[in-house]
């Protein structure tokens, strides 16, 4: 069988520990026999970013503004012990907030659904896709202990000079207080962001806050989707038969309980950390998650939820076998893979990543699974694999197919 040709590059971020372990076995099975793989390839190894004082991932978000479309591998965020084991330079800065901050991106999150693994949620049969603000409010606070009595104020001062001043509170005794901010410009990227991405997957678009406490702050954020979607989106959404629709948190959370998902939930920062944890969570496994973050320009990098698995990428060291989760890794190449296909109007990429995510999860159903979703299923008679035997069972699969 001929092999399937790409006209422009993928941009290919590779990683670290156990996620650096499989990309290659994802790689050497499940697409290179397949695929004329094309990627420019750079190397986010903790070890090649600190030789290169961290050029390295500045140039990889550059070429993805350049191509469109990245794949990322999970890599470590440097701490203390790291610094220590990879005998680092500086405390280099997390790959995913340098990458973020030069795409001014959206991270959409949606659990990979399975039969045999189901959320407890009953009647969630179609996943809920989370759409997290990655910029601002109590990430970005500023926090005073009041230490006693005084008076607290909010105060803005103008470039003209000219202030801007309300009372927070009078203190008879000691407390706290918080400053928190967003900006016009990422609240309107967000929006963007959201209502391109609900257009792409074909999904309603939900947005929610507490903007009838918050009645600057948070209803800016509420006008600002409201103004974004009448300018732009409107008549897209109503030629697609899709729906926006804001409501307060309170009956967002209530209602999303009920509801059989299938729709994209939209969340300011915090709400977005949270909530996306709870979906997750009642899904099974973070393994089982996919993750894409979309510039409002229409750049996309694919990536996993999960981190690099250390614990599993020591045992393997030793020489031990492991048996990690190779799911939410192959979504991030088919999703890139299938996006290339549609940017580049080359049919045979987007019909390969579908039966590739086909093989995936039929080889699950079929039983045959790595073991954090052997803890989980209600399959019976199951097949526990090691990490290159699932990845092989999965390569069988797609061949039958
Ligand atoms: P982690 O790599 O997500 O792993 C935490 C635990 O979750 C694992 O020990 C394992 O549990 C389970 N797990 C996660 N992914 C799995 C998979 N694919 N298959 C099976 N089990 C899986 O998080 P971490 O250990 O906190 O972080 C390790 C490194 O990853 C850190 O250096 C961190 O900076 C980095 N990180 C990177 C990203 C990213 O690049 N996107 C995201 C988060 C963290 P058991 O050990 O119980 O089997
Ligand atoms: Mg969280």
């Amino acid at each position: 069988m001929a092999k399937i040709q790409m006209t422009t590059p993928l941009v290919e971020m590779d990683g670290d520990e156990m996620t650096r372990i499989l990309w290659k076995m994802i790689k050497d099975e499940l697409l290179l026999p397949y695929i004329d793989l094309k990627t420019e390839y750079y190397d986010l190894g903790l070890k090649y970013r600190n030789e290169t004082n961290d050029q390295v991932t500045m140039d990889s978000a550059q070429a993805t503004l350049k191509y469109g479309v990245a794949v990322k591998c999970a890599t470590i965020t440097p701490n203390a012990a790291r610094m220590e084991e990879y005998d680092l330079k500086e405390m280099w800065k997390s790959p995913n907030g340098t990458i973020r901050a030069a795409l001014d991106g959206t991270v959409f999150r949606a659990p990979i659904q399975v039969k045999g693994i189901n959320p407890c949620v009953k009647n969630w049969v179609k996943p809920i896709t989370l759409a997290r603000h990655a910029y601002g409010d109590v990430y970005k606070n500023v926090e005073i202990k009041v230490p006693g009595k005084g008076k607290a104020e909010l105060v803005f001062t103008a470039e003209d000079g000219t202030e801007m001043r309300e009372t927070i509170h009078e203190f008879d005794g000691p407390g706290i207080i918080q400053g928190v901010h967003n900006t016009d410009k990422s609240i309107t990227s967000f929006a963007k962001a959201c209502f391109s991405y609900a257009l792409d997957t074909k999904k309603d678009l939900w947005f929610a806050t507490k903007d009838t406490i918050s009645k600057k702050y948070d209803h800016t954020f509420k006008d600002i989707f409201q103004e974004v979607y009448e300018k732009e989106y409107k008549d897209k959404f109503e030629e697609a038969g899709l729906e926006y629709f804001y409501t307060l948190i309170d009956d967002a959370v209530a209602r999303v309980m009920k509801t059989e998902g299938g729709f994209i939930w939209a969340c300011k920062n915090y709400d977005g950390d949270v909530m996306s944890d709870m979906v997750s969570s009642a899904c099974g496994s973070l393994a089982m998650m996919t993750s894409v973050l979309v510039s409002p320009s229409g750049v996309y990098e694919y990536e996993a939820a999960h981190g690099t698995v250390q614990r599993h990428y020591y045992k393997h060291l030793k020489g031990e076998e492991t048996s990690t989760n190779s799911v939410a890794t192959i979504f991030a190449w088919t999703g890139a893979l299938r996006k290339r296909g549609e940017l580049d109007g080359i049919k045979e990429l987007q019909e390969f990543a579908d039966k590739l995510e086909k093989a995936t999860l039929q080889t699950i159903e079929e039983g045959k699974m790595t073991k954090d979703l052997a803890l989980i299923t209600e399959l019976e008679n199951v097949t526990v694999l090691n990490s290159g035997d699932f990845i092989k069972a999965i390569r069988e699969t797609l061949d039958r197919m």
